[in-house]
């Protein structure tokens, strides 16, 4: 179990508890001092130490220098946090103190997730499980059940039936949106059932690229309302086939597009995305989070890609010299900054090496979509 020590924000300890991180086997302890946070680590042999940069009674920085002084606590990774805009200044000395990562206030629950998730090497959450409800037909031989997906990924949905199923291991599944005319159908096996037969966990089998093709159209997206904002999953590929129509009648005044589940985006996927964002109304605002490096180098070359919204954070590649190691980083926009007619970028420790991993593309071209700095 790996052991997590916070020091200096509450809400984060909150974000760390509750949603995708809760179900990891992690325990947490708060310190109130930067003393307490090297006992804590030294004590528990942390994975993980997440402390705000600077504060009077706990600087992270120091606490960070201070770790990366013993050998013995080199394991642990740091993140910082930061409140306001980074500068010039403050990501040279993270780099210098050996910092692992840092995020910038105010951050979402999804991105600080993300950031733990990458330090801890935890498998990223790939398939976002969506809460759709979905008309479903189970079909075992000859009969025939129906019922309602309460969730539903790319692998596997869950499904509640009206009438029991029996004992029963394979089956066949139709699945249709209520707004669609059209179904379709997909081999399944019966992980479990609960309430009698009634509730079903299902794994999907021998898909074909068609029926791949249908449930990424079914699972494109999850809206979560979270206090006056709409926070949009996208998932899966934008390609000639995608239909982001329905999800334009779904966006309230202030929506955030959560693109990390975005794999694919093609020049006609690109363009019915653009013509989406059209859609949305001059006093609406929208932006973007955790974009994939596919939506990320999409946005970048495609003029009208991310319409009038702005970017708040991107996977970015990144590579240490060192030992030829390869990781993508999540980056806040606020992350960077703006010099010139381009950016600062921060530099993290290698935690193969030592050494340090520096951003492994051309800012011109990556970051084209985020420059030049915009006023606010
Ligand atoms: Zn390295």
């Amino acid at each position: 179990m790996q052991h997590i020590v916070t020091g200096g924000n509450p809400d984060i300890v909150g974000h760390l508890t509750a949603g995708a991180l809760a179900r990891a086997a992690l325990t947490h302890e708060v310190v109130t001092s930067a003393r307490a946070a090297l006992d804590a680590v030294r004590r528990r042999a942390s994975a993980l130490l997440i402390l705000v940069a600077d504060t009077p009674d706990l600087d992270g920085l120091e606490v960070c220098r201070e770790l990366r002084r013993h050998e013995e606590l080199a394991a642990c990774r740091v993140m910082l946090v930061v409140t306001g805009a980074a500068s010039r200044s403050l990501l040279e000395q993270m780099a210098a103190a050996g910092c692992d990562d840092f995020v910038v206030l105010p951050s979402g629950g999804p991105e600080l997730c993300t950031h733990v998730e990458d330090l801890l090497e935890l498998p990223r959450r790939r398939h976002h499980r969506v809460p759709v409800e979905l008309l479903a037909w189970v079909e075992a031989g000859a009969r025939v059940f129906q019922g309602q997906t309460e969730n539903l990924s790319l692998n596997g949905a869950k499904v509640r039936l009206d009438t029991p199923l029996g004992s029963v291991d394979w089956v066949r599944v139709r699945l249709r949106r209520e707004d669609h005319q059209q179904f379709m159908a997909v081999d399944a096996r019966v992980v479990w059932q609960r309430e009698g037969g009634r509730e079903l966990g299902l794994t999907f089998i021998d898909q074909t690229p068609e029926t791949r093709r249908q449930l990424e159209a079914l699972v494109l997206w999850d809206l979560v309302e979270e206090e006056g904002l709409v926070r949009v999953y996208l998932e899966g590929d934008f390609v000639e086939t995608t239909d982001l129509q329905p999800l334009a009648q779904r966006l309230g005044p202030r929506v955030d597009f959560d693109a990390a589940g975005v794999r694919h985006v093609n020049s006609h996927g690109a363009r019915r995305w653009a013509a989406l964002l059209e859609t949305i109304a001059e006093q609406h605002e929208y932006t973007f989070s955790r974009c994939s490096t596919a939506f990320t180098t999409q946005a970048c070359f495609l003029v009208g890609f991310l319409g009038r919204g702005r970017m708040v954070s991107f996977m970015a590649p990144y590579h240490c010299d060192g030992c030829d190691r390869d990781e993508t980083r999540l980056l806040q926009a606020a992350a960077l900054v703006p010099e010139g007619a381009g950016f600062v970028l921060p530099r993290f420790r290698c935690p193969q090496c030592g050494g340090s991993l520096r951003f492994d593309e051309i800012p011109e071209r990556y970051l084209a979509c985020l420059s030049p700095p915009r006023l606010p």
